[in-house]
């Protein structure tokens, strides 16, 4: 049967007309001799999501990713695009995906309008339609006023909205972008996510790697982290946030003496004094409760403690992912969901 006439066929689990996952990864394996790269991995990623993919350097991100984008093959699993296999039919999936590699080669004499005219060319556009899709890539990048700068003298920043661009030109429905933002510097990074917040408001989807977790959450509808070719944990970035660890870390200003938190929290139950600050001190409450939270407070209200401000700290997802593998590794390396 030709590609044309598999291009379509669902998902499995997909019935009259719902549409596929954009992303569908099952039980993917992939080694280098006796390294498992790729161990056993699966998730799908549903259209018109914005899915961070994050793990320490070495977890396989980009093997995951390379399969995902045609460019390696697994030694078992099943991964398809839009409901198409990618190991079956990897020219229909590169017309669906846009893919943004973590390295991008540098072409010393060429401009940034050859360069993607030669895509565009490449991708089969021809005549005014090719002239089109290369000034409407320039123009979403801001790159128009750098069309005639040779690649080679690009900023980093400049640089990887060119790679945008490129990955753009068959205005693919996919975007699979590794490590974007790497190496650029705060304002890149905010034009970047700019970007990127813009293709997934048209409803692309994108699934995008990168160790820069305070971004990823705010940018992303879900987070997979990644360890040893395994996914140890999913979720939004706000359950992650707060499901490893189970405590809460209170920030308490108090008009009694700073002493008195101190001496209130070693009999208290459920809660631990961690420092003194200016005003008072940080507590930590073993759970993430609501409920339990609000009975600290309404304790120390009725402690007499004098609270002028009762702040539940906001926890980082850098120290989220950091127990979370802490947990794991406890457990005996197991994976954790
Ligand atoms: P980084 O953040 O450093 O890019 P990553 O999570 O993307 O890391 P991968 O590049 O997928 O990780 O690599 C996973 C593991 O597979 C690493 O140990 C890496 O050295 C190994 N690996 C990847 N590609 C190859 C290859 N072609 N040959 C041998 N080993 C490889």
């Amino acid at each position: 049967m030709s590609e044309e006439e598999n291009a379509t066929f669902p998902a499995e689990g997909a019935v009259n007309g719902d549409k596929p996952p954009a992303i569908e990864v099952r039980n993917l394996f992939r080694s280098f001799g006796a390294l498992k790269a790729v161990d056993g991995v699966s998730f799908s990623v549903d259209a018109g999501q914005v899915v961070g993919f994050v793990g320490a350097n070495g977890a396989g991100k980009t093997t995951t990713m390379r399969i995902i984008a045609t460019l390696d093959y697994p030694n078992r699993g099943i991964v398809k695009v839009g409901g198409i296999d990618v190991v079956q039919y990897p020219a229909k999936v590169r017309s669906k995906i846009g893919w943004m590699p973590d390295h991008f080669g540098t072409y010393s004499n060429m401009t940034v309008i050859e360069y993607l005219d030669f895509f565009a060319r490449a991708l089969g556009y021809k005549g005014q339609e090719r002239a089109e899709r290369v000034q409407d890539v320039m123009g979403f990048t801001d790159l128009t006023s750098l069309g005639d700068r040779l690649i080679n003298k690009l900023s980093k920043g400049m640089g990887q909205r060119l790679c945008l661009g490129r990955a753009l030109i068959h205005d693919p429905e996919v975007l699979i972008l590794d490590e974007p933002a790497a190496g650029l510097d705060p304002k890149a990074r905010v034009e970047l996510k700019h970007l990127i917040r813009i293709l997934a408001d048209e409803g692309k989807t994108v699934f995008i790697s990168s160790h820069i977790l305070s971004e990823l959450g705010e940018m992303c509808d879900t987070l997979l982290f990644i360890n040893n070719g395994q996914i140890i944990k999913h979720g939004t970035a706000e359950s992650l946030k707060h499901s490893a660890g189970g405590i809460t870390v209170v920030n308490v200003n108090l008009a009694a003496d700073i002493e008195k938190l101190e001496e209130w929290a070693t009999m208290a139950p459920n809660v631990t004094f961690k420092e003194a600050t200016k005003q008072g001190g940080r507590i930590e409450i073993d759970s993430i409760e609501r409920d339990v939270v609000a009975t600290v407070l309404k304790r120390m209200i009725n402690d007499d403690l004098q609270v002028t401000e009762f702040h539940r700290e906001e926890r980082k997802l850098e120290d989220a992912f950091i127990e979370i593998l802490g947990e794991i590794e406890a457990a005996g390396g197991t994976t954790v969901k």
